[in-house]
């Protein structure tokens, strides 16, 4: 499948590791929001949670408790973090696998 983060899980395209499991794998994202900015992905091929069938419901589990691996890995489950999965147009979603932005390190604002 012609996936940009589905060639990161196999390895054809090199990414920066902070956790992997059987299930889920996290990486630093190219493009950095924060000082910490991850993003945690499903190595199963979904789209989007639109795409999260009966099927995935431990998955899913599973990738929220890496979630909460990834923020104290990475130092900010102290100071606090925002996770994101941006989905469809009006969400900006430009990466059509299911992943959630861990986002951290510094002061965020709410401006959606
Ligand atoms: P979204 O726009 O919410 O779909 O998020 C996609 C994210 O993937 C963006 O924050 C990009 O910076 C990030 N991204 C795209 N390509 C790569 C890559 N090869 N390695 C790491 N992050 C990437
Ligand atoms: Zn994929």
């Amino acid at each position: 499948m012609d996936c940009i983060f589905c060639k990161i899980v196999n390895g054809e395209i090199p990414s920066k590791k902070v956790y992997e499991d059987d299930q889920v794998y996290a990486f630093h994202d190219i493009s950095p929001l924060a000082p910490v900015h991850v993003l945690v992905i499903p190595k199963k091929h979904l789209s989007s949670v639109l795409a999260i069938g009966e099927e995935d419901v431990e998955l899913i589990g599973r990738l929220h408790q890496a979630i909460g691996k990834v923020a104290k890995e990475t130092g900010v489950d102290e100071t606090g973090f925002r996770i994101i999965s941006n989905t469809g147009t009006h969400g900006q979603q430009t990466v059509p696998h299911l992943h959630y932005h861990v986002i951290g390190g510094r002061q965020l604002e709410w401006k959606a």
